[in-house]
């Protein structure tokens, strides 16, 4: 399996797509979507692996979902990479605790928080530094909900992320919309902030991205199943690479380097590349 652009193959994952059980459908018609189905959408697209985190279920603690992440990368280890979902209204010591849980017996890759369906401040110290102290310890990514809401601004996210160099934050959606001028800004401003290419659609605001941070701080994503793979895909592979003129080894850090230096971690085992400045700060 590998992406074919021009006539090149490239290794490619997915960094923003959803996995779960819920009772009624989503916006598309599914209510559930579990591994086989996201393998079977990852080979008709030609990507390799996905990153997957629960689909959204406000008030819940996603004890279960979480589980469900990790039973499904269990069953598809080179082809999905399960990160916990946290709702961190729950309080520090239960975010702590599912959280040793989620990165520690389950060895989930990540955490996936959405301010908005989960409705917290993502400057909220009290619930939010366990959050970052867990990410810290066991080396894990964060990813953020950021855009249609001044809840999930890039900027209120930027204000803990600037305070933990050594975590690396990506924006999904890199601010959708309103925000993405602020998500390049922080992006530019922090080390170890990225922007997550999912939803965004409107080629001025993708090349502002592109041009303003520049292909090693952005990471390709679909945000599938809400959004089809070959659409996120060729907004990526095909019109922004023609408007931005991205050349193969640009297609190579936002398909798959970037976010494999970033997680320290490759489904295939192999070395992991380091192609970005996640800053070495000491583990403390
Ligand atoms: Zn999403």
């Amino acid at each position: 399996m590998a992406l074919r652009i021009n006539d090149s193959e490239f290794y490619a994952i997915d960094a923003h797509s959803h996995l779960g059980r819920r009772k009624t459908p989503l916006g598309h018609g599914v209510a559930s979507f579990l591994g086989d189905d996201l393998v079977r959408n990852l080979d008709e697209a030609g990507l390799d692996c996905a990153v997957a985190f629960p689909l959204g279920a406000s008030y819940t603690d996603y004890s279960e979902a979480n589980q469900i992440m990790a039973d499904e990368m269990a069953k598809h280890p080179q082809r999905i990479i399960s990160f916990c979902r946290i709702n961190p209204n729950f309080g520090p010591e239960a975010t702590a605790r599912s959280l040793d849980h989620c990165l520690g017996a389950l060895q989930l890759k990540g955490i996936k928080l959405h301010p908005e369906i989960e409705f917290f401040d993502p400057n909220e110290a009290e619930l939010m530094e366990p959050i970052y102290q867990a990410a810290r310890r066991y080396r894990v990514p964060i990813i953020f909900h950021t855009g249609m809401s001044s809840k999930a601004s890039p900027g209120v996210i930027a204000e803990l992320a600037a305070r933990y160099r050594d975590v690396p934050v990506i924006l999904g959606h890199m601010g959708v919309s309103e925000y993405v001028k602020l998500a390049v800004a922080v992006a530019r401003q922090n080390e170890n902030i990225f922007l997550e290419t999912s939803v965004v659609g409107w080629m001025p605001l993708l090349l502002e991205a592109f041009r303003g941070v520049g292909t090693s701080k952005i990471l390709f994503g679909s945000d599938h199943p809400h959004n089809p793979l070959p659409m996120e895909v060729e907004k990526i592979s095909k019109h922004v690479a023609k408007a931005a003129k991205l050349k193969p080894e640009d297609f190579k850090k936002v398909f798959a380097d970037n976010l494999l230096s970033i997680l320290r971690h490759d489904p295939l085992g192999r070395v992991v590349p380091d192609v970005q400045a996640v800053p070495n700060v000491p583990i403390v």
